[in-house]
């Protein structure tokens, strides 16, 4: 089965209503005939009621940038990947670092909200990545384990095929340093082995993993290039028309 290409844009906590949408606008043509290819932006919670009137009749897509894993109760603040649904979210980000380390969100919490959104039939892009420390003192490959392992452990083998991963080390988050795409491949290829070992080859061919940590126009073209990298997640450059659309255009 072939794999999923994704190019992912995390907003992130930027944007006012009409940035976004104009971004939205700027967005549009570029994502047209590219038939092979899912184009997704991830804006802040309380922009996505708009998002869908804003894709609407394009090949755009929108998703959230975190959930809770409950439906629906007393949990203030939180929200509902019944919601997300309803409001047309096709995807949601899922243990972005970001929120395991300023929010303290914990392996088993990722793996209860990605199992929360296969209920909902929305597509989790569950982050893993390591940090700095980690790859120099040569624990990164059992760190991604971990946090691979632990969201096969709460989701049924029969839905892993919904899931997508995104490879992103900490330390190319947001600082201009990119993972070469040796670097990349190899983790994405761990990953897949990962897959491989606990599930078989179907399923470790079939699950889409995305690289992010400063993507950009100069180095996406030379990631994609890469047997095991089958899209990126963007934060910086997705909120800059011209970079997303070039990165974008790559395909
Ligand atoms: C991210 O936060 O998911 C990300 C990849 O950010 P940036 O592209 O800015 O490094």
């Amino acid at each position: 089965m072939a794999r999923r290409t994704i190019i992912a844009g995390n907003w992130k906590m930027n944007l006012l209503p009409d940035q976004a949408e104009s971004l939205v606008m700027s967005l549009v043509a570029v994502t047209e005939n590219k038939p092979d290819l899912e184009v997704v932006v991830f804006p802040p919670t309380a922009l996505i009621p708009y998002a869908g009137e804003w894709v609407s009749g394009s090949s755009l897509q929108f998703g959230a940038q975190n959930c809770w894993h409950e439906l629906s109760g007393a949990f203030t603040g939180e929200t509902s990947p019944e919601l997300l649904r309803a409001l047309g979210c096709g995807y949601c980000l899922v243990g972005h670092s970001e929120r395991r380390e300023i929010f303290g969100e914990s392996n088993d919490l990722i793996g209860l909200k990605t199992r929360a959104l296969i209920q909902m039939k929305i597509t989790p892009i569950i982050c893993v990545g390591e940090s700095l420390d980690e790859r120099e003192a040569g624990t990164h490959l059992e760190k991604i384990k971990s946090q691979v392992e632990s969201v096969f452990d709460a989701v049924e083998m029969s839905s892993w095929l919904r899931l997508v991963f995104a490879y992103e080390p900490i330390w190319a988050i947001g600082t201009g340093k990119t993972a070469t795409p040796d670097q990349a491949e190899e983790i994405h290829r761990h990953i897949r082995d990962l897959i491989r070992e606990r599930a078989g080859e179907a399923l470790s061919e079939g699950i889409s993993i995305l690289y992010g940590g400063s993507a950009k126009p100069s180095n996406a073209a030379e990631l994609l290039g890469k047997e095991n990298i089958d899209g990126l997640l963007v934060g910086g450059a997705s909120l800059k028309a011209e970079d997303f659309s070039n990165i974008i255009s790559v395909f």
